[in-house]
């Protein structure tokens, strides 16, 4: 039962005491007061099917109680020392995490969002390379500090700050659906939408190839000596629309990077802790080992953590001063993130997201065969982006206030999604790992009658102007 200020006075609040940069979603935003695994409750009561997990935070389910019991204990033992003690849980967890990555991933500094995480992979690759450029894509989406600000290409996502950008250079997005090469044949993904490769040439497709050759132009033209200290990459770029790259394509540019000095950094922010179905690691989907993870979100289910891990030789370098983060693996957080870890391996999340990913992904790629809308469907496991567009053959995103009505009225069905690309139309699907067939049955059925609404919508405004 809800008990808080009324839903009048809780928006009142909202619009006087706190910064106007966090938008709510939808129209009449949602006041959400209780969840329970994929579901979430609002204030009067009504229960959504969250397919969003709260921008893919929530792992393993809302107020999970395994988790749940983990912090309990550990609120009730100790909350805090700074890390200036020994305290077991960071040492614990430290190790299970770590035992989690392939290679010489052994190195973890715990910190608390995935920005601090991205900040301090990139002093760690300025450190050991001694180089100071860092390559991102120009769709990238890498966190809000003001360094990683610099990271992040989304013109939706930039202040005009002096500085920022300093190093950063944002090279050509290897994206198959909207950029200049390529087709649905080009990805690594257990669907096939009907825009085949459409660069194919004797030796295969040549997406790739051609936005490597890209790639390898900035290393000619725009770096000092052709030195780098790193270049950022999501395993699938999340809040850019789910984009998914050529195959081949990270692993040839990983090894271009440190032919040139630098290390290749993984953001698996997103993509990280089975979230892809098929691995563990979204880097795994691309045949290499990075030089550097970072991680957050669905790390601690909710819960403020974050981590980078890497290698003892690269780790070495934050020796040389001393480096400190306040709540970076406190006790809590710790025994968040080791319940985490272990109810993904009980309750087999990776597998559900596999399994019950790959359907949700076949069914939708059904259901744009019937809907002109749907321009594409996209992504692997529980990371799915569904492209809304006007004109499928000239791929022309959805106008916003249409995308917008589509999203609210799921939102009215019971149905939460989120949304992401530059133009705001694709459809964002990263429930949390615990979600079942019937979930998807649902989702499916709200997508069909929006689809069916916003066509019928069509046809009535076209005989209108006939
Ligand atoms: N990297 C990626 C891929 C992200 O999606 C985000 C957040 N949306 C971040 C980094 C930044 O994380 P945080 O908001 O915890 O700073």
């Amino acid at each position: 039962q809800y008990s808080g200020p009324s839903y009048e006075k809780v928006l009142e609040i909202r619009q006087k005491h706190i910064t106007p940069n966090i938008v709510p979603h939808f129209k009449k935003p949602l006041l959400i007061h209780n969840g329970h695994m994929q579901w979430l409750f609002d204030h009067e009561g009504r229960r959504y099917l969250d397919m969003f997990g709260g921008i893919v935070t929530v792992s393993v389910g809302h107020c999970h109680p395994k988790v749940n019991r983990a912090l309990e204990k550990q609120i009730n033992t100790l909350w805090h020392t700074t890390n200036i003690y020994l305290h077991p849980k960071i040492h614990e967890y430290a190790e299970r995490l770590t035992a989690k990555f392939p290679g010489e991933l052994k190195a973890v500094c715990f910190v608390n969002s995935g920005s601090e995480a991205n900040d301090l992979a990139m002093l760690m690759a300025r450190l050991h390379t001694g180089n100071q450029d860092i390559i991102t894509f120009r769709n990238a989406y890498h966190g809000m500090s003001p360094y990683t600000m610099g990271l992040t290409a989304l013109s939706t996502w930039r202040f005009p700050l002096p500085g920022v950008s300093n190093g950063i250079h944002h090279v050509m997005n290897p994206d198959p659906y909207l950029g200049i090469w390529g087709g649905a044949a080009c990805r690594d993904s257990p669907i096939q939408t009907d825009r085949k490769c459409d660069c194919t040439s004797e030796s295969g497709c040549m997406a790739g190839a051609r936005y490597y050759d890209q790639l390898e132009e900035v290393f000619k033209y725009s770096l000092p000596r052709g030195r780098v200290a790193a270049m950022f990459a999501e395993s699938i770029q999340g809040v850019g629309g789910t984009v998914q790259y050529p195959k081949g394509y990270i692993k040839k540019a990983a090894e271009l990077v440190r032919a040139n000095g630098g290390v290749f950094i993984a953001d698996e922010v997103q993509s990280g802790f089975g979230r892809t179905g098929e691995h563990f690691w979204g880097f795994e989907g691309h045949d290499f080992i990075p030089d550097i993870v970072t991680m957050a979100k669905g790390i601690g289910n909710g819960f403020p953590l974050a981590a980078v891990v890497t290698t003892p030789k690269i780790a070495a370098l934050l020796g040389q001063a001393l480096h400190f983060n306040t709540y970076g693996g406190n006790p809590m957080a710790s025994a968040v993130g080791i319940s985490v870890l272990e109810v993904i391996e009980e309750e087999q999340l990776q597998k559900n997201s596999l399994e019950v990913g790959t359907y949700f992904l076949k069914s939708l790629a059904k259901l744009r065969e019937r809907f002109e809308i749907i321009g594409d469907v996209r992504g692997k496991g529980l990371m799915i982006g569904v492209e809304m567009v006007s004109d499928r053959a000239a791929r022309t995103p959805l106008s916003a206030p249409h995308v917008a009505e589509i999203w609210e009225t799921c939102k009215d069905m019971g149905v939460l999604f989120g949304r992401g690309g530059l133009n705001g139309n694709v459809f964002c699907i990263r429930p949390p790992l615990c979600i079942t067939y019937d979930d998807v049955y649902l989702a499916l059925n709200v997508l069909e009658t929006v689809c069916k609404q916003h066509l019928e919508k069509r046809l009535r405004n076209w005989r209108r102007n006939v």
